[in-house]
């Protein structure tokens, strides 16, 4: 039964129940998660409205998908013929600045760049970087704890996250955190809800960290033969407090070449590093690289020269998506492990007969292998899904994670148990079952 009547009525507004409409809110960026259209869509206006519309859908047992963006990469936000997608789109206001408690209040469907360019004005910074900063929303980022390349030394998103205004599926609101900078009055309720995606409650408020903003990056690349010997200078590189620290294997490089040639024909792998506050690091960071094999490498404090030295890392999905359908994975590792993964990674590339690029954030051990495969291909998608699961195994086997950043959802979710035990996989059902006794929010996602 099609409850988009009655809770317009409840709401006195009107959902979205165009089929050509629904089809745009009813999935994310992944690109093999299932979806199916949604039953209906609301532009929630205020937190009192999401309150309302999940005590509604408690009482019917109707799945709610909560969206920002639809950025995400893991089917997060995908949804099936029976739900209600909440979007957060509308609630884009910017509450509050504070300069001095240097803080921010937002809604949750602020874009994360949004938020920067204003607090810019008066020189301060939000520092979460995702490279879907100019289009994701902070709610968005929140419920995925979403990285960046400033994590290596600022962390990720819930580093900068003080409260969050959450509404629960029996539509109960209720604050966690406090805008101070410490707190450690109750149990940290707070982060459990960050990651969450969507299944444990609705972001609507947040209130987030503002720091004065930073001088501009200098920029350090070094060319090596090989990754093993990248990646061990990108170990060694981390005492140098980097804002930035990057790796590109070569085939990834290769596939840059083909594209946008930059001189890197005989590298085997590049590294790229960004100072953002000691600068007298330049020559001895170069010093470092050498003693691990760089075959060519230099520094530059001109911000002019940054764009110039970061383009092969800009490029590098867009190159390697060049060469035919792909698929992103996203795993986290142990930054002493990067080598032995890129290694294991290669051996199943040829094994699955795909072309596989890695690139990623070495300085904290999160890298993006890439899986290529010919559009159209269905025996190579077939094979693509395959090495997908398969790397995540790798990455576990060497005490990493199946994500570092872009989620679980559904694409992932099967891969969990892989590497956390029973008995944690029970407590994570229990809060669920305790925050959403229902069940209804983004059922079928990131819980085992
Ligand atoms: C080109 C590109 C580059 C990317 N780069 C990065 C990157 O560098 N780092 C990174 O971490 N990710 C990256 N991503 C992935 C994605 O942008 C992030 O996961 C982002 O945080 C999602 O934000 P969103 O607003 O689009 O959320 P959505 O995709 O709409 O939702 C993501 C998840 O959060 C839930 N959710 C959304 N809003 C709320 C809310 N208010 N309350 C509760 N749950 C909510 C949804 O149900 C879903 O499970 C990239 C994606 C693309 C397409």
């Amino acid at each position: 039964m099609n409850f988009a009547a009655d809770l317009e009525r409840l709401l006195g507004t009107a959902l979205i129940t165009d089929p050509e409409i629904i089809v745009t809110y009813s999935k994310d960026q992944a690109p093999f998660a299932a979806w199916q259209p949604a039953a209906a869509v609301l532009l929630a206006r205020s937190t009192e409205e999401i309150s309302k519309a999940l005590r509604f859908c408690s009482e019917r047992n109707i799945p709610v998908v909560t969206r920002g963006a639809g950025s995400g990469l893991s089917g997060g936000a995908n949804a099936d013929s029976h739900s209600l997608v909440i979007s957060l789109e509308k609630m884009n206001q910017i509450l509050e600045i504070d300069l001095d408690n240097q803080l921010a209040r937002v809604q949750a469907g602020v874009i994360n760049l949004d938020l920067d360019t204003v607090v810019k004005e008066f020189g301060m910074a939000y520092l979460p970087d995702p490279a879907s900063r100019d289009w994701s929303t902070l709610g968005g980022n929140v419920a995925t704890n979403a990285g960046g390349l400033c994590c290596v030394k600022y962390g990720v998103t819930s580093h900068h996250v003080r409260a969050l205004k959450v509404v629960l599926s029996s539509g109960e609101i209720i604050e966690v955190g406090k805008a101070t900078k410490k707190f450690v009055t109750t149990l940290d309720l707070m982060h459990l809800f960050i990651g969450s995606e969507g299944t444990l409650g609705i972001i609507t408020e947040m209130t987030l960290n503002l720091v004065h903003r930073l001088k501009p990056p200098a920029t350090l690349i070094a060319t090596f033969s090989n990754i093993a010997q990248a990646a061990a200078a990108s170990t060694d590189l981390l005492k140098y407090r980097p804002s930035m620290l990057e790796i590109i294997d070569q085939t990834t490089l290769n596939a840059v070449e083909q594209w946008y040639p930059l001189g890197f024909e005989v590298a085997g792998s590049i590294l790229l590093m960004q100072l953002d506050e000691n600068f007298d690091f330049g020559d001895p960071a170069l010093a470092t690289c050498k003693s691990r094999g760089m075959i060519d490498g230099m520094f530059s404090t001109e911000a002019s020269d940054t764009t110039d030295l970061m383009r092969a890392r800009k490029l590098a999905y867009p190159a390697l998506e060049r060469l035919g359908a792909t698929l992103l994975d996203d795993v986290a590792l142990p930054v002493t492990k990067i080598s032995e993964f890129v290694g294991k990674v290669e051996e199943l590339a040829l094994r699955h007969q795909l072309t596989i690029g890695i690139f990623g954030h070495s300085g904290d051990g999160n890298m993006h292998p890439t899986i290529v495969h010919d559009h159209g291909d269905m025996e190579g998608e077939r094979r693509a899904k395959l090495a997908f699961s398969e790397i995540v195994r790798i990455a576990q086997s060497l005490g990493g994670s199946a994500s570092g950043e872009h989620g679980i959802g559904t694409i992932k979710r099967d891969l969990v148990a892989g590497e956390v035990s029973e008995s944690v996989i029970t407590i994570q059902r229990g809060i669920k079952k305790l925050l959403d006794p229902s069940g209804i929010l983004n059922p079928g996602k990131k819980i085992p």
